[in-house]
């Protein structure tokens, strides 16, 4: 889980907002008003939530509580994510799952149809606090496997405003090497605030996929190779110039990863390598 940093909802997103829930014109029918709609309601009981900051929002939270689920809050709720997920997702400008780091999120817009393969999490969730179940403080966009996991439950951190400290390290089984998939497990230190996410969002279990285990098996592998008296080998050689440019061209991938929070398996790919006592070297070479 990574924390988002928080960003600010431009003008437009909010005055599109409004603009959705602004009333038709009222007509009249034999002098009486036209009762107001569903939509009208519920801006009524949401609208000053919508934009609040997350500390703003744990604010509420203790002030208000939790309440009944509201049927119509989630009726409009269906309308209003769709108007704006694309946006939303925009801003926050996330390529994979910010809960997991395992799975790339997108939205693809599509003359036809648009699609995207993100769901939106309540934080809080809408059954308990209807009232933040517009608030776009109160949503993330995350896979549908964490989305699934963590449904309506309490209990993670609040990605927009906690810090979540956690390590993943390998470990050998019994006499194994690094070099097996059955011989190592990925173990997930906890250490702030992190307790939770392997109750909700299976992180652990997760990792230790041999989709993820092949991939630090390469990367140990290649650490392993290209030692120091490697790199010295191929200076010699006369092929490379620079010790740099010998980690570049290794490392390159891995660079990316490990510089980008984005990227999947990022934080998987940081905490390895600094499990092995590599990071700076693969983070500032270039
Ligand atoms: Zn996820």
């Amino acid at each position: 889980m990574i924390k988002i940093e928080s960003v600010d909802i431009p003008k437009e997103l909010q005055n599109e907002i409004k603009d959705y829930f602004k009333p038709k014109t009222v007509e009249k029918t034999k002098g009486k008003r036209k009762p107001r709609t569903k939509k009208d309601k519920v801006y009524e009981k949401v609208k000053d939530y919508i934009f609040k900051k997350p500390q703003e929002i744990n604010e509420i939270i203790k002030r208000m509580g939790t309440v009944n689920g509201d049927k119509e809050i989630n009726d409009v709720y269906d309308g209003f994510k769709i108007k704006i997920q694309a946006f939303y997702f925009d801003i926050l400008k996330l390529r994979v799952c910010p809960y997991c780091n395992e799975t790339p999120i997108y939205y693809i817009e599509n003359s036809s149809k648009n699609y995207q393969n993100f769901e939106f999490d309540h934080i809080m969730p809408k059954d308990k606090y209807p009232y933040l179940a517009l608030s776009l403080y109160n949503l993330v966009p995350v896979c549908k496997y964490c989305n699934s996991k963590k449904g309506n439950k309490e209990g993670l951190p609040n990605i927009y405003l906690d810090e979540i400290m956690y390590n993943y390290n390998i470990i050998p089984r019994d006499d194994g090497d690094f070099i097996n998939l059955e011989d190592f497990k990925i173990i997930k230190r906890n250490l702030l605030n992190a307790d939770n996410l392997d109750k909700l969002l299976h992180l652990e279990n997760r990792y230790n996929l041999s989709l993820h285990k092949e991939y630090l098996v390469n990367l140990l592998k290649k650490i392993e190779y290209y030692n120091k008296d490697r790199i010295d080998d191929l200076l010699d050689s006369g092929l490379f110039s620079t010790k740099d440019e010998i980690l570049n061209r290794v490392f390159e991938e891995i660079r990316i990863i490990a510089n980008d929070s984005n990227k999947p398996r990022h934080k998987l790919t940081r905490d390895i390598l600094e499990q092995f006592k590599v990071l700076g070297i693969i983070e500032n070479y270039y």
